[in-house]
């Protein structure tokens, strides 16, 4: 993970970064810092325009989730299905996933992995589960089980993948030569 050096002093692990918004952890302090605009104001040193503080990760990612789908309404509907909005949701999926996991009885289980959810997420017909595209090249096709699998290529991003068709019964009919024979 991404390490910066604040004028401060401090030392902060970047989390996360979503348009003019950061999520920072202070190593010292413990503290969560959601900063907007953070830049370099000099060599290796970091500062910010504005940050909200928290004690608990929780509390900051709540901010961080609210700002960004903020940042995302007021960029319009052109940014659907954006980094933003999906960095946003997986960050609100981790929340939740927490809140719902404190028990001893989930020792040992962990939350999907950002790739898994994403896939998870983004299921459409031609759509590339992994950055969004509709630019899956298609090679061949064939039954596996009781499927029908298309394997795939995203001219986008290179990932590779399968789009699966489940087969279902319809209904018979006859060939012509064997209509109304009756053996
Ligand atoms: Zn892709």
């Amino acid at each position: 993970m991404l390490t910066i050096e604040n004028t401060n002093g401090n030392v902060y692990t970047l989390i996360g970064e979503d348009g003019d918004y950061s999520f920072l952890h202070c190593q010292r302090s413990g503290q969560y810092v959601v900063a907007w605009r953070l830049h370099e104001v000099g060599e290796g040193l970091y500062a910010w325009e504005q940050g909200h503080y928290y004690k608990e990760f929780l509390s900051a990612c709540d901010c961080f989730v609210k700002k960004c789908e903020g940042a995302d309404e007021r960029g319009g509907a052109t940014l659907k299905n954006s980094k933003s909005e999906m960095w946003a949701k997986y960050l609100r999926y981790l929340c939740e996933w927490v809140k719902f996991h404190e028990e001893a009885m989930f020792y040992g289980m962990s939350p999907s992995c950002f790739d898994d959810w994403l896939c998870n997420e983004r299921q459409e017909q031609g759509v590339c589960p992994k950055c969004g595209e509709t630019s899956l090249d298609y090679d061949g096709g064939a039954v596996v089980e009781a499927d029908y699998v298309y394997n795939w290529t995203c001219q986008n991003c290179g990932a590779v993948g399968k789009e699966h068709y489940s087969m279902t019964f319809e209904e018979h009919t006859l060939g012509d030569e064997g209509k109304g024979v009756i053996k």
